[in-house]
């Protein structure tokens, strides 16, 4: 992976391996229930990584845009540069709702709305990480591109959170049949 973070990414596969009963995780035949469990969660952690990343990205991108001189104003009082950072903490703000409405859910063990919730934080956080990541980058010209000004790395971060855990046509296709009720196309 194209991508700054502490932990590696690797692929885990399990031919004929056995093991003691002694290493069962949870309960006998309910392996993949088990594995469901932490879809949710892991959506609404995903969804407040996305958020907390842009928000960081957001604020360098602000600062920057009342620093930064060309000619005689700082850059942040032209509207092509003021109203993207504005669009995009709106939307920041909007998917922070989401996110926390789906952790409330969660932890109150309604499951079936809290997945709902969970997926609609996940496709609004992801798409408002981008974009506002996207916009942050911009607004820094050349310097977004640096390491020093460190939102470059970003870029794919971001991306991330488009894809995994699960891709936003996923959560589409989700929220077609699920919330809205209409057929499946696999
Ligand atoms: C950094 C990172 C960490 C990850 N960590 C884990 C992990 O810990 N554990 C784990 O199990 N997985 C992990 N993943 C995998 C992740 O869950 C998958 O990458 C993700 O679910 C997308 O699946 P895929 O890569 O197989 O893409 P594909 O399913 O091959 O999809 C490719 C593209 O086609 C689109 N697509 C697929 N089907 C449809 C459809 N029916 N309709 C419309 N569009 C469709 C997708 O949205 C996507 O844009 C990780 C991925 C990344 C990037």
């Amino acid at each position: 992976m194209e991508l700054r973070a502490s932990e590696r990414q690797f692929e885990l596969t399990f031919d004929d391996m056995r093991l003691p009963a002694e290493a069962l995780v949870g309960d006998e035949n309910a392996g993949l229930l088990q594995l469901f469990a932490g879809l949710n969660p892991e959506r609404i952690m995903t969804a407040a990584f996305a958020i907390g990343m842009a928000r960081y990205a957001l604020a360098r991108a602000v600062e920057y845009a009342r620093e930064r001189t060309v000619w005689r104003q700082p850059i942040g009082a032209h509207q092509a540069i003021a109203h993207p950072l504005a669009q995009s903490h709106i939307e920041l703000e909007l998917a922070r709702l989401m996110m926390q409405k789906a952790a409330y859910l969660y932890d109150s063990g309604d499951d079936a709305a809290a997945g709902e919730a969970a997926n609609m934080a996940k496709y609004a956080a992801g798409e408002a990480c981008v974009k506002a990541v996207d916009q942050s980058v911009h607004t820094l010209g050349g310097n977004g591109l640096t390491r020093e000004f460190g939102l470059a790395s970003l870029i794919t971060a971001a991306r991330v959170s488009r894809i995994a855990p699960v891709s936003r046509e996923m959560i589409l296709n989700y929220v077609s049949h699920q919330t809205l009720g209409l057929p499946k196309s696999y």
